[in-house]
């Protein structure tokens, strides 16, 4: 199978040409934010380094880390490294873990996040000859623009989408031959859900789904890729690193490439902030050595994955980052356990159900309570008399085995869970309301 590689000379460059990059960069981008960002020289100064002693890659473990709650603080334009007329664009988070952060862009920025989304299009298949389709939210949320620049630069016909009206979504898939979606992996599922209930499969000519921008499982993954009759990349990103495209899953489905030319990527221990060694199991921190007006050096995202640098079948040569494992803030503690809702995703898929589930964590005479409300498939359903218990006790025994602690089951009848347009909302944790 021939490949479409957009940048090769970058994507499958040696390590020593890697290297080189990052410490070259690294040096530049340390010594602008120290004389351009007031927040970062005191970090700096307070940890006592200077730009002197960052000479390479290798120094990089002597820098501060920097966090959301740094980006909070220094709100709105604390952080800018270049005068606002030198600046073109503003992005911002959906803000549901507390105040927003707003990340700021140059023209530079945009090109190269454009790039980074490119490559992940021409990953998945894409070319000048697809239709790609956005269905992620176009406005302040990255989604929508990222892969709206990314398409644009493969060439490809781009479908500016945005997310709902889900009629109107199948009906131009089927009527402009839409042939790459991007989307929430929950929404890409309840497109296919709609369009097998339609009975449209065989009019849709889609052959690859970007998706990201929420947690999914390899289940989800087959699921969507059945119902779709597609196969499904993964793209992970982040607004205060750029947006989607830092990283993006290639032909081998085995982790995602992190664009190692423009960000460098460590796993640290999240309880001592030590650096790990490759194949550990750790948070993702990262580093933007090219971008402009919004550089963060040191960058803990709280997702939890693992590095490899593996050699990879499709000739990239960048590290690969496996699928984040959970997430610290998403992470739920029931009962003193960590619990994370893609254990129980996994759980609910591995046992015939769909990603229908709602999570619901209580406190009742001060203990923790967890519910988990998981939607039948209509084949359940309509056999389900007298064998919603038995249905209701084997998932409470996989659960068990899975989190370690008992969960509630109700099963509920198909469609009665609200469906998400754009990130589904998983988990409702009333103990905050006490
Ligand atoms: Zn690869």
């Amino acid at each position: 199978m021939t490949e479409h590689y957009y940048q090769p000379d970058i994507e499958c460059a040696s390590r020593e040409q890697i290297k080189k990059w990052q410490s070259e960069r690294l040096v530049k981008q340390v010594r602008h934010v120290y004389e351009h960002v007031p927040y970062y020289r005191k970090m700096m100064e307070e940890k006592q380094v200077t730009p002197d002693d960052i000479q390479s890659v290798e120094d990089l473990h002597k820098l501060p880390f920097i966090t959301k709650d740094d980006l909070r603080d220094a709100y709105p334009y604390g952080l800018l490294a270049k005068p606002l007329k030198d600046c073109v664009r503003i992005q911002s988070t959906s803000g549901t873990t507390g105040r927003r952060v707003v990340a700021f862009y140059t023209q530079h920025d945009l090109d190269l996040w454009d790039d980074c989304c490119a490559r992940a299009i021409m990953a998945a298949g894409g070319t000048n000859e697809d239709v790609v389709h956005v269905c992620y939210g176009y406005g302040l949320f990255t989604g929508g623009p990222g892969l709206n620049g990314g398409s644009h630069k493969v060439g490809s016909l781009t479908l500016p989408m945005s997310s709902g009206n889900t009629d109107r979504q199948i009906q131009f898939m089927c009527d402009l031959g839409s042939t790459i979606l991007c989307c929430t992996p929950s929404y890409a599922a309840y497109l296919g859900e709609s369009i097998n209930e339609r009975g449209l499969k065989d009019q849709i000519k889609l052959k690859a789904g970007i998706f990201g921008a929420e947690a999914w499982t390899e289940e989800m993954r087959r699921d969507i890729e059945k119902s779709l009759g597609i196969k499904a990349y993964d793209i992970y990103g982040l607004t205060e690193i750029s947006g989607p495209g830092v990283a993006f899953e290639c032909s081998e489905q085995t982790g995602m490439h992190i664009n190692e030319d423009h960000f460098i990527a460590e796993i640290i221990d999240p309880n001592t902030g030590e650096v790990l060694p490759e194949g550990e199991k750790g948070e993702l921190v990262f580093t933007s050595i090219t971008k402009e007006a919004f550089p963060l050096l040191r960058y803990r995202t709280r997702d939890i994955c693992v590095l490899s640098r593996e050699k990879c079948s499709c000739g990239r040569t960048h590290v690969k980052m496996s699928k984040p494992m959970g997430r610290s803030d998403d992470m739920l503690i029931v009962k003193g356990v960590n619990v994370f809702p893609s254990q129980i995703e996994t759980v609910l898929l591995n046992k015939g159900y769909a990603a229908n589930y709602q999570i619901i964590v209580d406190r009742v005479n001060n203990s923790d309570t967890i519910e988990v409300q998981v939607e039948m498939t209509p084949e359940m359903f309509s056999d389900s008399l007298g064998r919603m218990e038995e249905r209701e006790k084997e998932l409470v025994g996989a659960l068990k085995a899975m989190l370690g602690i008992y969960a509630k089951v109700k099963l509920v009848a198909p469609k009665s869970i609200e469906r998400s347009e754009g990130k589904a909302k998983r988990v409702v944790d009333k103990r905050h309301l006490y």
